[in-house]
């Protein structure tokens, strides 16, 4: 386990800005800003503005409160958050020139949610290994459960260079809670990619709304790298159409904790053209999960392997076609790596920032 997705990315040098990743990259920042877009923001303040009324988050432009960071009877952790605010607060001046006026609102949104939701409890999370459920249910209340999904299923309709400034400003605050949370939209945006009509009907409202959390399950304790070398295998039984799955995923995000496991599974053929894609109910006889792995940091998303063991498919689960499930799980994973690098990137990135980082 040497590798997260195997990230194709040089490595950075310190405070190297995300969006000039994006530049670098094949999106265009600047294009026509479309009515649905704008539709958005409007719907997300006003979701964060209620949530600033019933005082669940502090707006972050309220200074007439006294600053932690010079209270004498502040603790060294309250120090440390209140440094770490400032330079969130400090970052949204930064390369503004180069993200566009939605994407600015975006990353303010973001901004106040990471400072407000997620700062002040990520190191607890981390100590205690909690997976912080319902502050990623808020998240979802925000738009970003469904960021690559369409308005009618509750996505909030985004390119991947909007979802790279949002998770961007998210993962100053929490890399590991973020992380989980650009996996979840990687299965969500692979059902509404791939999913005929009704699955995107059935599976994705409750996935953008995060009601459900979804895993993405590719890697196998004998197939990192070389994933087209899959051995799971998903067989269809004489006289069902239903598919019959058995296997081991490794290294599973979210995995024992999500409701929802998207499959990748050999139907065919050895190679990439073998593969087919599923999604797995939680509750599915059969799966089950083995131990949580130990980590350094990250370790406010659960990782787990997850077994297949005779557990029954019907066939309306099966995303794409047969045969089509690598070509899915890669494109998947085009979207993953940027959004895992965006990760990466902003924690270095705020530590740089931060006053009095040594
Ligand atoms: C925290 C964490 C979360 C993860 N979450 C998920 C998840 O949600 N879903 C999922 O499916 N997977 C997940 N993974 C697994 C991850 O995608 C794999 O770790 C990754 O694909 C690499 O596979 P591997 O660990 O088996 O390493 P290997 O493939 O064994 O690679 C080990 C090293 O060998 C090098 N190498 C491999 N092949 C070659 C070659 N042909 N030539 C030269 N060098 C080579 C690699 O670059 C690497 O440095 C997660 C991993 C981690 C650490």
């Amino acid at each position: 386990m040497l590798l997260q997705f195997n990230l194709p990315i040089p490595i950075p040098i310190p405070c190297f800005p995300t969006s000039s990743l994006i530049d670098m990259g094949s999106f265009q920042l600047s294009r026509a800003l479309l009515g649905s877009r704008r539709n958005w923001v409007v719907r997300s303040q006003a979701s964060l503005t209620r949530f600033c009324s019933s005082g669940v988050i502090k707006g972050v432009s309220d200074t007439s409160s006294p600053s932690v960071h010079e209270s004498p009877s502040a603790s060294a952790s309250e120090h440390a958050v209140a440094n770490a605010s400032e330079a969130i607060l400090k970052s949204r001046t930064w390369n503004e020139h180069q993200l566009t006026a939605d994407q600015l609102q975006f990353r303010s949104l973001a901004s106040d949610f990471a400072e407000n939701e997620l700062m002040p409890f990520a190191a607890q999370w981390d100590e205690q290994k909690h997976f912080p459920v319902e502050v990623l249910r808020k998240a979802a209340g925000l738009g970003f459960g469904g960021l690559y999904c369409g308005h009618d299923v509750g996505g909030s309709g985004l390119s991947r260079a909007d979802g790279a400034v949002i998770f961007e400003a998210l993962a100053y605050a929490d890399v590991s809670t973020t992380a989980y949370l650009t996996i979840h939209n990687m299965c969500a945006s692979l059902i509404e990619r791939y999913g005929t009509e009704d699955q995107r009907q059935d599976f994705l409202r409750e996935l953008t709304s995060m009601d459900l959390l979804a895993s993405y399950c590719l890697t196998e304790p004998n197939s990192g790298s070389d994933a087209a070398s899959l051995q799971t295998t998903a067989r269809r039984q004489a006289g069902s159409t239903d598919y019959i799955l058995n296997g081991e995923k490794a290294f599973i995000s979210g995995g024992g904790a999500a409701d929802v496991y998207l499959v990748m599974a050999r139907t065919g053929e050895a190679g990439p053209k073998g593969i087919s894609c599923f999604y797995v109910d939680k509750d599915s006889k059969g799966l089950s999960f083995g131990r949580q792995e130990d980590k350094l940091g990250w370790r406010s998303q659960p990782t787990s392997s997850v077994i297949l063991d005779d557990v029954r498919v019907p066939e309306r689960c099966l995303i794409g076609k047969e045969g089509e499930g690598f070509t899915i799980a890669m494109s998947a994973l085009d979207g993953g790596r940027i959004n895992i690098a965006t990760c990466s990137l902003a924690k270095p990135s705020l530590t740089f920032k931060t006053p009095n980082s040594s």
